[in-house]
């Protein structure tokens, strides 16, 4: 079990080390709704905070990976308004930013990669919003 996270942890520094070309050069809410990213390549990601809360990348909303094998928690049955405003937003290292959520939930890390997964996913999923699957 131990081994297994040190593997899964080992994995994640190897991904960052990778996209660490890519940076963001700019961070900022839009009408409270939206998060803006400006890239160092140039690039502009705007991504809505709903968005961004659903897919929540910590393993209270996600699941846990672990070999493979994902333990997906079920959807909270409770939606508040609060839990789609942000409160803070702060830069963890050199990778990712934290976001604390007006409801108090702040264990989500959202690397640069997986933002960019978001903003490609947003992109694709826009006609489907309310996928039952997702
Ligand atoms: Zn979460």
């Amino acid at each position: 079990m131990i081994l297994n996270l040190i593997l899964v942890k080992l994995n994640f520094v190897i991904k960052v080390k990778i996209n660490v070309s890519m940076n963001p050069v700019q961070i900022k809410l839009l009408d409270k709704e939206k998060l803006f990213i400006k890239w160092d390549d140039d690039h502009e990601s705007i991504l809505s905070l709903k968005y961004l809360r659903d897919e929540c990348p910590c393993a209270l909303c996600k699941g846990e990976t672990v070999l493979l094998k994902t333990f997906r928690p079920p959807k909270p049955v409770i939606v508040t308004p609060e839990m789609y405003i942000v409160k803070n937003i702060e830069t963890i290292g050199e990778y990712a930013i934290q976001i604390t959520w007006k409801d108090g939930h702040k264990t989500g890390i959202y690397s640069w990669d997986y933002l960019n997964q978001l903003e490609m996913e947003q992109g694709k999923n826009n006609d489907q919003k309310n996928n039952p699957l997702l």
